[in-house]
């Protein structure tokens, strides 16, 4: 039962290229003792050319029983994590409705959220408890889709969990109907009409008792605030539906209104670390928290939160750029500290982050990557010190400004997917310097920017940027103060009893030889 060697994306298979994923459906019937899976995926699809296989992606543990395309049954065979449906006469161009008929025992978690699957335990009062995560191997560990980040269901997904009575199934989207027991069993019908990742289309399972109340969004929109928690919390529920709310209104203030306005601000307890399950964020940081400035503040439940903007709405349209759905996600972390304690605050946890760079290697693997080949604590926190960087070079309002405009541009948000070019691009575009350089230098190197400092006589110094072809701002202490001094490739002569500091508050990832 092992999937350690699986991931998710990579070079998209020509088959799938042809393939635009219009909606999922999944009927389940979850037999919670067996850890099994029973029942149907639904595919609706445009089909961009006409071909002779389609090809879907599903774990081998997994056992197709048959398949209908257009209600027509369909030749189907497996082979590995695929499945490949022929016809030797082709598939039509256009709108294609293909059902998957299928069953059998999902890999088992081994350290969720990062080595995902089914998690199959019970609460503290002996109740059944299920969670799934598949980020970084895919939908495909429960459900056969197109495993790749580039094609979300344009129109959304329905789940369709059927489970034993008593339990409740937490879902993305608003729940449609709970169906009355019968043989011991209940089904939840959850529907989304967002669009959604393939990672994000899952369901939790638990003796959950529901926390409600309405958030108000920045632009006046009413969203029920959902909290799925398990009886033993209901204590702690208020406080965490009060934090979600306070934290929504920070992201909101910095990157534009809630995304999902039409469904909910949903969050579900379970037994790992969460995931930013989109509309049903899960959470299971058992409601510890550290005081920021006299407030409780859970990283863990800001963070899975903030990816509501930071990979459910702007999603990067490849693996290789994950460090946009990461590494602004946790830049966005700072910004909790900014308004909350300060820029000392905030600068206290930009160089926590920087402290945790590796620069084993670049954040940004090339244009075309898997989770496993991208997948680094860096694309965390060296994305996250870029953006700190960033904000130093284009100064705030720019910064700011362009960080918003990122997270609301309908070219960058819902069906519209991102890379790093298009956010070097916009920053360059709006702040009217070409920042390549720096984008490169960061994000695509382990180079750090070099600054050489040569004593050239009495209190005299050269100062030059030795690998770096643009100029960059920068802070240079010497014995009469500071400056703001511009500096690139040319050599800067400066007056100081001793050797002058460059960049003494560490905006930059720099490397300084004095001679
Ligand atoms: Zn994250």
């Amino acid at each position: 039962m092992d999937i350690s060697y699986m991931s998710s994306g990579g070079k998209l298979n020509p088959l799938q290229a042809i393939m635009d994923i219009r909606h999922y459906t999944l009927a389940l019937d979850v037999n919670i003792e067996q850890q099994s899976i029973d029942g149907y995926a639904e595919v609706d699809l445009l089909l961009s050319q006409r071909t002779d296989t389609l090809l879907f992606d599903l774990v081998h543990f997994l056992k197709v029983k048959k398949i209908t395309v257009n209600k027509i049954n369909s030749n189907f065979f497996q082979q590995g994590d695929h499945i490949f449906i022929t016809n030797s006469k082709g598939f039509d161009t256009g709108k294609q409705k293909i059902k998957i008929e299928y069953g059998g025992k999902p890999p088992v978690a081994v350290r969720p959220p990062w080595k995902g699957g089914f998690t199959w335990t019970k609460d503290t009062n002996g109740n059944p408890w299920v969670a799934i995560n598949c980020q970084l191997e895919g939908g495909k560990v429960y459900y056969p889709c197109k495993d790749h980040p580039s094609d979300e269901p344009n129109e959304g997904a329905d789940l369709i969990i059927t489970v034993p009575s008593g339990l409740t199934v937490a879902g993305p989207g608003l729940l449609q109907s709970t169906s009355k027991p019968k043989d011991h069993k209940q089904t939840f019908h959850w529907k989304t009409n967002y669009t959604i990742s393939n990672y994000c289309i899952v369901f939790n399972i638990a003796k959950y008792k529901v926390y409600s109340s309405t958030y108000t969004t920045i632009n006046g929109n009413k969203v029920p605030l959902q909290f799925y928690v398990l009886e033993a919390d209901t204590a702690k529920a208020a406080h965490v539906l009060e934090i979600r709310a306070r934290d929504c209104r920070i992201l909101e203030k910095y990157f534009g209104e809630y995304p999902w306005i039409k469904e909910k601000l949903g969050i579900a307890y379970v037994p790992n670390p969460g995931m930013e399950h989109q509309t049903m964020i899960s959470y299971g940081d058992r409601f510890t928290y550290k005081k920021v400035n006299g407030q409780d503040y859970s990283d863990n439940l800001y963070h899975e939160f903030g990816h509501e903007w930071w990979a459910n709405k702007v999603t990067n349209k490849d693996w290789a750029h994950m460090w946009i759905q990461e590494g602004i996600n946790t830049y966005a972390e700072t910004l909790f500290f900014r308004e909350v304690g300060g820029e000392r605050a905030y600068d206290s946890v930009v160089n926590l982050f920087k402290g945790h760079i590796a620069n084993k290697v670049p954040v940004v693997p090339g244009e075309v990557a898997n989770t496993g080949e991208v997948y680094t604590g860096d694309i965390y926190v060296k994305g996250a010190f870029f953006m700190h960087s960033l904000r130093y070079v284009i100064g705030d309002e720019i910064f700011f400004s362009t960080l918003k405009k990122l997270a609301t541009d309908t070219s960058y948000t819902y069906n519209n997917f991102v890379t790093t070019d298009d956010v070097e691009k916009l920053f360059s575009t709006r702040s009217g310097k070409d920042l390549k350089p720096l984008f490169d230098l960061y994000l695509r190197t382990t180079n750090k920017i070099e600054v050489s400092v040569v004593n050239i006589g009495f209190n005299e110094y050269a100062l030059q940027l030795k690998n770096f072809s643009m100029e960059l701002p920068f802070d240079i202490l010497t014995d009469h103060g500071t400056e703001h001094l511009l500096i690139g490739k040319k050599v800067i002569k400066i007056k100081s009893a001793f050797p002058p500091v460059a960049d003494p508050e560490g905006h930059y990832f720099k490397k300084v030889t004095i001679e």
